[in-house]
């Protein structure tokens, strides 16, 4: 069977995690810079390694960037939030755990709505939440060798994890999201959409039921795939293997899986049973995040269109198909390139079509 089939007696069911890196000049709880490409651990200092007695400080621009982020995304931007540990061990994270907002996180049960070739589709955003990326850890000589360097300049770059209620139905259709969402976040300033260097990654979680059920079924949770062609692919290919267990009459196993490109196919990275118990708990050197009303409307009202609403303004006042006005909506300077020409033709069609 083909992965969108709709002959298969089985319906995929998708929920997306997707982790952004926030567009600020500095880390989220110290003053060293987020540019990339800087000389390895150049750009770090005691917060960011994480070195005894280092206290965060939260960075005012990143909190900022998130209710951006969360009210663009229809979410309720709640006036104080808290950060928390996530405990685990790993040679990248010096501090052993993660800062990141756990239990009560800044914004909460948002939507993002658009058109698609089947008619409108309304994915709910479960929450957006604040955190700090870990370092990175460099396996030179690939698998086999005895040797990892790990370089910090990313420890403590602000991130934002944008999660979806498992509101997806196709591989084709959990892809789009993610490429509309990308959209989303860069015409609001807050992501610069690289996906190569890694400021977009994405987590997506599949499991099966059969047509017609509501429960749902077990799922399967694949890591970090930084292209929207790596998210369809691997859950296509992990949908047909999910079917192929059930047909089979076995149990499919829940479990964190990662995408190989090369290979064509998913691999397991850890069971249920091998899944971290991360001991959260309130960041003790952190107070909570306090966001006033007047922060919150300040920050709504200087938020731009968004490309949903352009593509829709684009179809109505320039009488665009909206293929053409998807096309040109997507991205703001095309967006802005496209209506200076149409005024200064006077043909919006021609110009949309030169
Ligand atoms: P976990 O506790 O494993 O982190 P969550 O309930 O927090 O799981 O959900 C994480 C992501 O997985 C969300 O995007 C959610 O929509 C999605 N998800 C949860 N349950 C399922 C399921 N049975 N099938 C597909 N996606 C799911
Ligand atoms: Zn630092
Ligand atoms: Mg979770």
């Amino acid at each position: 069977m083909t992965p969108d089939s709709v002959t298969s007696r089985f319906e995929p069911v998708i929920g997306l995690e997707i982790h952004a890196q926030l567009l600020t000049d500095s880390k989220i709880f110290c003053g060293c810079a987020t540019s990339f490409g800087a000389a390895p651990n150049t750009r770090v200092c005691p917060v960011c390694l994480g070195l005894p007695g280092a206290l965060p400080v939260l960075n005012r621009r990143v909190v900022e960037l998130a209710m951006r982020a969360g009210l663009a995304l229809g979410c309720t931007i709640h006036g104080r939030s808290i950060f928390a540990r996530k405990n685990y061990f790993y040679p990248d994270l010096p501090k052993g755990y993660q800062i990141s907002q756990y239990e009560q996180p800044l914004a909460t049960d948002g939507a993002m709505t658009y058109d698609t070739d089947e008619g409108s589709r309304t994915v709910r955003i479960t929450r957006v939440h604040l955190e700090e990326d870990p370092g990175k850890s460099m396996h030179a000589g690939g698998s086999r060798s005895r040797h990892t360097s790990l370089d910090y300049n990313r420890s403590g770059v602000p991130l934002i994890e944008i999660v979806t209620e498992p509101d997806l139905r196709t591989p084709a259709a959990a892809a789009d999201f993610f490429a509309r969402l990308r959209a989303v976040l860069l015409a609001i300033g807050v992501n610069d959409g690289n996906m190569e260097e890694g400021s977009l990654r994405c987590d997506a979680n599949v499991s099966l039921r059969p047509r017609g059920a509501s429960a749902l079924g077990v799922k399967v949770e694949i890591k970090n795939m930084n292209s929207f062609r790596f998210v369809r692919r691997a859950l296509e290919h992990e949908v047909v293997r999910q079917e192929a267990c059930l047909e089979a009459g076995e149990p499919v196993v829940q479990e964190t899986r990662l995408w190989d490109e090369a290979r064509g196919r998913t691999e397991s990275m850890r069971s249920k049973e091998e899944a971290h118990d991360y001991r959260y708990f309130p960041e003790p050197d952190l107070p909570p995040v306090e966001v006033s009303e007047a922060w919150i409307a300040e920050v709504r009202a200087s938020l731009p269109e968004l490309p949903e609403a352009r593509k829709q303004r684009f179809v109505r006042d320039y009488e665009l198909t909206t293929a053409e006005a998807g096309q040109l909506s997507d991205e703001t300077p095309m967006a802005e390139f496209f209506e200076r020409t149409a005024k200064e033709a006077g043909n919006p069609k021609a110009a949309a079509h030169w």
